[in-house]
């Protein structure tokens, strides 16, 4: 796997699904990222699980598996507006941050989800800042472009606490936000 994708997604997994195993990326993320061996296996090993279960919980492909979209809807405008310059990973940890601060202010999220996410990512040797404050205009365009997106709204995945997406099957698992706080949100740096 390419080092700084597989860890954006670990973090993800663990913001979302397992507590437990984020904790484990907080503590050992030197090991991790030095690439020893056992440190490496647990990361692709946990990941693999975690991913097969929440896939095998949603056989009708439009549940809960929409949890593994933590990160990206902000993370692939990222991308697309980088011309790909950005990598899927780097992308990824950006967009985490952001979409965890945006379930934070929107009551969503536990206060300080978005700092641990943050930090481990930070740890991890992966980016935490946007592009540039003139360019959330341009970041706000290529999300409303994104064939997800229904009447003008941005649906995010998003996280209810470290280890908790929030949502449920009767729901759903996304959480439609209005461009203008997305914008708002982005633009506080
Ligand atoms: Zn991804």
């Amino acid at each position: 796997m390419q080092l700084a994708a597989g860890l954006a997604e670990a973090v993800k997994h663990g913001a979302m699904a397992d507590a437990e195993y984020f904790a484990f990326l907080e503590a050992e993320y030197a090991a991790i990222f030095a690439k020893h061996a056992p440190a490496l296996e647990r990361v692709v090993r946990r990941s693999v699980e975690i991913k097969a279960a929440v896939v095998a919980q949603d056989e009708r492909e439009k549940g809960k598996r929409a949890i593994l979209n933590f990160g990206h809807t902000v993370g692939h405008a990222i991308e697309a507006t980088s011309q790909y310059e950005v990598l899927h990973g780097e992308a990824v940890a950006i967009g985490m941050v952001y979409e965890a601060r945006i379930a934070e202010t929107l009551g969503i999220a536990a206060a300080g989800t978005a700092g641990r996410i943050q930090a481990v990512l930070e740890r991890l040797h992966l980016p935490v800042e946007r592009p540039d404050a003139s360019r959330v205009d341009e970041l706000i365009a290529a999300m409303r472009n994104d064939k997800k997106v229904r009447a003008g709204e941005i649906r995010f995945a998003l996280p209810r606490a470290i280890g908790i997406a929030y949502g449920d099957d009767a729901r759903g698992w996304t959480t439609a936000v209005a461009p203008e706080e997305v914008h708002r949100i982005l633009s506080a740096g």
